[in-house]
């Protein structure tokens, strides 16, 4: 499981993450390296549209959630903004 913010925040969500189920590694990849796998993943989890919100209200800056890397994640930020 990849969710280490200690943001005081609804997480009740991430009971039920794929990727709890997955292991992280996928969702932190090398630099440079696919993140096509973690986006199938993210592609079958019902959790995705509150992973996503999560990350967007957290900035979080690193990984992939809720099926979008951190560079979609900021372009997504900067037409909603
Ligand atoms: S959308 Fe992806 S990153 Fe978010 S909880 Fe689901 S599997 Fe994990």
């Amino acid at each position: 499981m990849h969710f280490e913010t200690s943001t005081p925040v609804d997480t009740a969500w991430q009971a039920e993450a794929l990727c709890a189920q997955t292991g992280a590694d996928f969702f932190f990849p090398e630099p440079g390296s696919s993140v096509r796998e973690a986006k199938r993943i993210c592609g079958l989890c019902e959790m995705r549209t509150a992973c996503l919100d999560f990350a967007l209200a957290n900035d979080e800056r690193f990984g992939v959630w809720g099926g979008l890397s951190e560079k979609e994640r900021l372009q997504l930020r900067r037409t909603s903004y």
